[in-house]
Formats: C-alpha cells, structure tokens, sequence
C-alpha cells in the first residue's frame, strides 16, 4: 500500500485583521474531524518576536500554553478547542523564529560561504516547518498565516506556501482565503470591492484562491456572491458566507450547511460523501443558545478591557456553563480598582462566583487579595489560576494565619515573609524568553479533597507557566491553620492546588486548567466552580424569597 499523503490547506486573510481566521481554520478542522480524518493546524505568526511569550496580552491576546511548554498564539488554543487535539511547539511559528533558526545555522557556518537569502533560506526554513508539523503524516494540515495579504512582513511566508504548492505535488494543496465584506449603511449594502482588491495582491504574488470565505454582518445576496465569484476566478459554490453568529461554536454548522467540508475535499481530489458526525457539537451549540438559567460570575485581572487576554478562561467556564445548561455572564472586575476592600465589596455584591486569573507584576495585586478575602469571608465560590493562588495564599497567610506582611517576592523582593517565592531553578535565570516552568507536570492529589472529588482520579496532568511557587517553609504553618494543600508534585516539593474545606468552593490551582478545557471536554476545576456559582444562586435566591 501507498503512503498516505498529507494535504495542505492554508488559510490567508484579506482586507482587515481579527476576521476569525483561526475560528474559520479551527472549524474546518472541526468537520474534517467529524468525518473521521486526522487534522492538525499549524498557524504562522509574521512578527519577530521568537514567540509571544514575551508579548503583552494587551498587544496580543492571551498567550497559550502547549503540553510540551510552547508559548504560543491564542488561536492554538481555538485549534485545541475545535479539534479537539493536543498541539505543540511544532504548530505554531513565528518569523522571528524562523530567522532566529537561519542566522544560527549562518553563524555556525553552515552555509560554507554562501549568501543567505529570503528566498531559498527564509522559505525553505517555512517549508521545513510545515514538513515537520506534518511529520506523523495526518490526513491533513490546516495552516494559517497570520496577519493580512499585502503586509510587508508576511511576504516571505505567501512566496513559501506558493512554492509549497509545487512541492507538495498536484492536488495536495487549496488556498483558502477569508475576507470582509463591509457594510455600507448609506448604501445599504455589502461592499466585495475590498475583498477584489485583496484577491488580486494574492493573485500577484502568485496565489489563486481556491475557496473565499466572506466575513459579513449581513446575509451575503446572490448578486454580490456572484460579483465576486466573476471577479476573483473562484467557482460560485467556493464563495462561501461566514456571518456574524451568537456563539463561535456554531461557525462549523454553519460552514457545514454550506458545504465548505465537501468543497475542500473535492478540491483536494477526495471522494468522500459521507455525513460528518456532530451530534455532540451541535448539543453543545443548542446549551449554548437555550440555556436554562444564566449565572453571573466575576473575572478580576488588570487586562479587564481585552478579553483576549483570558480568552481561554472565558471559553473554559461557557464549556462548563453549556454541559449544565447555565449561561455565564462575565462580570469584569479591574482588580486595580480593589486596593480599596469597600470597592471589592461593591464590584462583588451581586456574583455568584469569582475567578482569579493568572498575571505578572505587581499592578493589581492589592486588589486581588481584597477580592479572595471578600470571596473567602462570603461563602462565594472561588477558583484562582496560577497568580490566583499565589494571591490566595498570601491571603490567607495575612488574614487567617496572620503571618504579618506576607507576600509573594516578585512583588515584594524585600518581605519578611516570602509565602510565595522564587523557585530554586529560576533564581539564576536571566533571559525572559521561555524561561518559566513551562508545560504538561504530574500532579498527585491527596485523598478526601474537592480536587480529588472533581477529577475522580488519583494523578493529573496540567499545564503550567510561572516562575514563582509556594514557599515550602510556610507550608506546615499554612496547613495547620486550615489551608489544604491538595494536588502536591509526585516529588512533594511543589504546590499545586489548594483548597478550604469548609466553603462553597474554594480551590485555586498553580497550573492553568483553562488550556484543557474543550467544549467536549468541559473542565473538572471549571464544572466545579459554576456548579458551586449555580448553587449558591439557588440559595440566594431561596433567602430572598424567605426574607421577602
Ligand atoms: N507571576 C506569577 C509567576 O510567575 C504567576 C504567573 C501566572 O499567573 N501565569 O509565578
């Protein structure tokens, strides 16, 4: 028998940025999926930057983690989500990267005097990494290249996947290419003109799109699909809408119905006419657009105004919402506005659960511990990730335990009582980039604990990125005074979960359980606090209608 053949799909964006691109990317991976076939996606990042770990969620989002310790783009995290896969470092590539690989071969003197060059060094290097996310031979990989045709910057990896189409052999290789069609409200009309315009620089670089998905706010009418179609030599039926929709889980459906699955397979010379399986999928939409009662539950952080930046926290709780039928409308919470314990009171009065995300640096920090000790005194369910516990431990250490001064060193090099310090491994780390306990750890939960209940199971995997930890000098001290140490490293040096047992819900976990959650996979840590949130309404309410 022949060896299979991998197929490539790669995905362009025209006219404008943050089209869903990777939504578009990560759906088609879905249906692919749903038809039995093996996907990976990889998503290529035009900047310098060697990956976005060292980027501002307020430039680029949040930054996801892989089991194996990437620091990557947030739209893996929607690749993970959709397919329902684990990716790695491998699946995502930056042009920082990719320089960073060339220089270092040049200056090794690998290139035995030669001149290094865009093109064949820069586009080969592109090439070899599309190889080698390739390399367990899937049926296929969805590519994305991110940022939009006609940028400077993404010239090097277009010439790349164009020469990949010879490469790759005939019939191995579609462009998709997904562009705006803007609404004129004066007109009263959906413009295609941008999205020609955006065509035709593809078509100079030598790319013919062989699918265009038409972002919209609005039904597409025929006349404008055919305009375009006439326009961009795409075959009508390729002309594919991509509306505005409630939920992002339902973008596949939709794509379904229009038989972008089916286009591509033709395209890519696959005879295929069975129905794809989305029973579990579309149960999930249908939780999503019918729930039966929503939940309020606070997200407190400092990047509050971009949503990106907790993007994955957001989707991990709508995946616990949507299997329990509760919807969960986020309260925003800037933690910097809670150094003041009433402001923390206030923004808290009317949730049923908050969550403390993760985060770096000192600003806001005040505020989150007013927000744990609100949450704590309360009885109102509380999950902290990754700072979250740091700043629960603190907490803890200052209110319960009444450790005076208590804090983590990061934000306080100086404190008389580090309960939250530096690992031993990180104290002599200089460079920022990729440095941190980053990755997939084993984590041991002990026995009679909420962790223990929520996984069902004795040994865990999650993931991780953080330099700090709790400090094991405190540990004996913090214990008896009634914190729960639950999930411990197999070598007992590490926390990894602590919890209170006499709350609602009280657990905060070192790693970020927010990267495994997937809407198929709802998250035990997650399921925990809005089912805890959703109790706690219950009872809210039966003391109102008591008192009333
Ligand atoms: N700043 C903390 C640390 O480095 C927490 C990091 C995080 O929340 N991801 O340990």
């Amino acid at each position: 028998m022949s060896k299979k053949i991998t197929k490539y799909i790669f995905v362009t964006g025209g006219v404008v940025s943050s089209l869903g691109k990777g939504i578009v990317g990560a759906s088609l991976g879905k249906l692919l999926r749903a038809r039995g076939y093996s996907v990976t996606i990889q998503k290529f990042d035009p900047y310098i930057n060697v990956d976005p770990g060292t980027m501002s969620p307020f430039q680029h989002g949040e930054v996801f983690v892989t089991d194996d310790g990437a620091e990557t783009d947030l739209d893996l995290g929607h690749y993970e989500r959709f397919i329902n896969t684990n990716l790695g470092r491998v699946n995502n590539v930056t042009a920082g990267s990719v320089y960073l690989n060339v220089i270092t071969r040049e200056r090794r003197g690998d290139y035995l005097g030669g001149t290094v060059q865009t093109i064949p060094h820069i586009t080969d290097e592109i090439k070899n990494r599309l190889k080698e996310a390739a390399k367990d031979n899937p049926d296929f990989l969805i590519a994305e290249i991110g940022g939009t045709v006609g940028d400077i910057e993404g010239l090097p990896f277009l010439e790349a996947i164009r020469q990949f189409k010879i490469d790759a052999g005939f019939g191995n290789v579609i462009f998709i290419h997904v562009t705006l069609l803007p609404y004129l409200s004066t007109a009263g009309e959906l413009k295609t003109k941008p999205s020609q315009h955006s065509v035709n620089t593809l078509r100079s670089i030598g790319i013919q799109p062989d699918i265009l998905v038409c972002r919209s706010s609005k039904p597409i009418p025929k006349t404008e699909r055919d305009k375009l179609a006439l326009f961009t030599n795409v075959p009508k039926e390729a002309v594919i809408e991509s509306k505005d929709l409630q939920t992002i889980y339902e973008v596949p459906l939709a794509l379904e119905k229009q038989k972008l699955a089916q286009q591509v397979l033709k395209r890519l010379q696959i005879e295929d006419t069975a129905e794809p399986n989305l029973d579990q999928w579309k149960e999930i939409v249908a939780a999503v657009k019918n729930p039966e009662r929503t939940v309020k539950i606070a997200i407190a952080g400092k990047y509050t105004k971009l949503s990106d930046a907790y993007i994955s926290v957001v989707e991990s709780l709508k995946h616990a919402g949507a299997a329990l039928g509760t919807k969960i409308e986020i309260k925003w919470v800037p933690s910097d506005e809670c150094t003041d314990f009433e402001k923390a009171k206030e923004y808290l009065s009317d949730v049923k659960g908050v969550v403390v995300p993760g985060g770096f640096g000192i600003r806001g920090i005040e505020g989150k511990i007013n927000i744990v000790r609100y949450s704590r005194e309360n009885n109102i369910p509380f999950l902290g990730l990754c700072l979250g516990l740091q700043c629960a431990v603190i907490e803890f250490a200052r209110n319960v335990a009444g450790i005076e001064g208590a804090n983590s060193s990061e934000f306080e090099p100086e404190t008389p009582n580090p309960v939250v310090a530096l690992m031993n491994e990180q104290e002599n780390v200089e460079d920022m980039g990729g440095t941190m306990r980053l990755g997939s750890y084993e984590c041991h939960l002990q026995s009679n604990t909420i962790a223990k209940r929520q996984y069902n199971a004795g040994v865990i995997h999650e993931r991780h990125r953080h330099r700090y930890e709790v400090n094991n000098k405190y540990r004996q001290v913090l214990q008896e005074k009634g914190l729960v140490f639950s999930g411990i490293s197999p070598d007992y040096r590490l926390v990894e979960i602590i919890e209170l047992p006499d709350h609602s819900y009280f657990l905060a976990s070192q790693f970020h359980p927010e990267f495994k959650s997937r809407p198929e996979n709802p998250h035990p840590l997650f399921m925990g606090i809005v089912e805890a949130a959703q109790n706690h309404s219950d009872k809210t309410t039966e003391m109102a209608i008591k008192s009333s």
